[in-house]
């Protein structure tokens, strides 16, 4: 370690800024955020604060003299950024009087460097690489931010605004250590990174034994939950943010058959895996008994996250789960996952609105032709309208025919989309007429189907019609 991180109140006194333009104009705004007195030399004459906010220019001090010879009394920091060759010349001076000097892009007259910093209110991280590289630094910086819960910082905040009153009532410091240890990770911590901070309030609040609260710590039992996650259709890749940390957190995942080695990869690696799918024609263990699973877990005191294909609320008995889990007190939450029909859409540029062309977009399973029979086709006969169907594999011929009777045209465009975002994804487009026979040339699910005339902007559809012309293009040639 070259250079020590410190986090310097700047509040305490003056900041000099030396230089001009951009550079000059992004210390100001870094300064502000820190809350900085600055008096800013400007090298070019010109004071332009760029957009600051006026409580933060109320701060800033514009002086017309000569920088070498600013009076450097009080003074807690010099920065120099785009101030052309006067640097190692403020930066003598600064140094002759003991004071902290950066000057940007130049590490032999900085006696300091600045960090890589993300920033979240109360919590703030620092990334340095000794000056050797910016760009590494930031992608360090970029990959904390996608590590850390966006409200991080309330979290902070919230516990800062609580610490006076907890310290009077746990005394101890191992106890009150252990204390705040299960708020972070209990369910209140989780209420807080949620955005439901008065709901944390009260839940702080209503402890009205907290010795017993942080005893119950020690113990090990902290406040089980669970996560139902949104898993997406196959790519690891389109996990949210979100669904990574609640894997990452996770003691035990429950998941589906959909979902994919390689997402169930990204679990913490100690995380137990269970496997409570069915997969097609074959019995799962039944949804009572998933239930009953993630109950007992989180009353034992886990994190368990259920993690389920596409989206949890999207023909994924997510809602069922969720009305369990609420009856049974367990505390829960959901995390969005990409659904396959959004999922195929992206993959083969099919898009699902098109302006003047395809106003609405209808979700509906055909599991079996049963489902099949009762769908209302006569509610999908407007032709602006994309229909896109799951688990209609096996109900091809109901959808078709239903479609039909309904009046849609045979020629209406369709695709079916096997495996989508995985390696091995595949696609057959063609005409409602022809939905049996595309599904035929599918080796194998999962698959969506797509009906609509969007379908025809697909990039699929573009392939097929290319190759349909090449043996004109070719007899044209001869
Ligand atoms: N909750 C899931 C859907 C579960 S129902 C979601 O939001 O995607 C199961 C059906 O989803 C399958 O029969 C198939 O129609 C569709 N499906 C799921 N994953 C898929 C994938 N990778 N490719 C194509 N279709 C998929």
């Amino acid at each position: 370690m070259r250079y020590l991180p410190v986090f310097i109140d700047l509040s305490a006194g003056p900041v000099l800024l030396i230089g001009a333009g951009d550079p000059a104009q992004a210390k100001l705004r870094l300064l502000a955020a820190a809350g900085a007195r600055v008096r800013w030399y400007s090298t070019d004459g010109q004071h332009d604060l760029g957009g600051l906010q006026p409580a933060d220019a109320a701060r800033i001090e514009l002086s017309e003299a000569d920088p070498l010879t600013a009076d450097l009394g009080g003074v807690i920091a010099v920065f120099c950024a785009g101030a052309g060759d006067i640097g190692p010349a403020v930066s003598a001076r600064a140094k002759a009087s003991g004071i902290p000097v950066n000057v940007m892009d130049d590490l032999a007259h900085s006696t300091f460097i600045l960090p890589a910093i993300v920033d979240r209110g109360d919590v703030v991280v620092a990334v340095g690489t000794g000056g050797a590289s910016p760009v590494v630094a930031r992608r360090v910086r970029e990959r904390i931010e996608a590590l850390l819960p966006a409200r991080i910082g309330d979290l902070a905040s919230f516990i800062g605004r609580w610490r006076q009153t907890i310290n009077g009532r746990i005394p101890e410091f191992q106890l009150r250590r252990r204390f705040w240890e299960r708020v972070v990770d209990g369910s209140i911590g989780a209420l807080v990174l949620a955005g439901r901070a008065a709901e944390a309030e009260a839940a702080l609040k209503n402890i009205t034994d907290a010795s017993a609260f942080a005893g119950a710590a020690a113990t090990g039992r902290a406040d089980g939950r669970v996560t139902l996650v949104g898993a997406g259709p196959g790519d690891p890749d389109l996990l949210t943010v979100k669904a990574l940390r609640s894997l990452q957190d996770a003691d035990v995942v429950f998941y589906d058959e959909l979902v994919s080695p390689e997402i169930l990869d990204r679990a913490r690696r100690d995380a137990s895996r269970v496997a409570v799918g069915r997969r097609v024609g074959q019995p799962g263990i039944g949804q009572d008994a998933i239930n009953k699973l993630m109950i007992e877990a989180a009353r034992s005191g886990l994190r368990a996250v259920r993690l389920k294909g596409g989206d949890p609320f999207v023909f994924g008995r997510g809602g069922e789960e969720i009305d369990a889990l609420r009856q049974a007190g367990v505390a829960c939450s959901v995390v969005p996952g990409i659904t396959a029909g959004i999922g195929a859409a992206a993959q083969f540029e099919v898009p699902l609105t098109f302006r003047h062309e395809a106003l609405r977009v209808t979700f509906l399973t055909a599991h079996k032709a049963r489902d099949a029979e009762s769908v209302d086709w006569s509610g999908l006969t407007d032709v602006r309208m994309t229909v896109v169907v799951y688990m209609g594999m096996t109900a091809a011929p109901s959808v078709r025919s239903g479609l039909l009777a309904a009046g849609r045209s045979p020629q209406t465009p369709v695709g079916v989309f096997a495996r989508v975002t995985r390696p091995e994804a595949q696609a057959a487009v063609g005409t409602l007429d022809q939905l049996p026979d595309l599904v035929g040339r599918i080796d194998g699910g999962p698959a969506i189907v797509i009906i609509g005339d969007v379908v025809a902007h697909s990039a699929p559809w573009r392939q097929s019609q290319l190759a349909q012309l090449i043996p004109y293009l070719q007899v044209a040639a001869e």
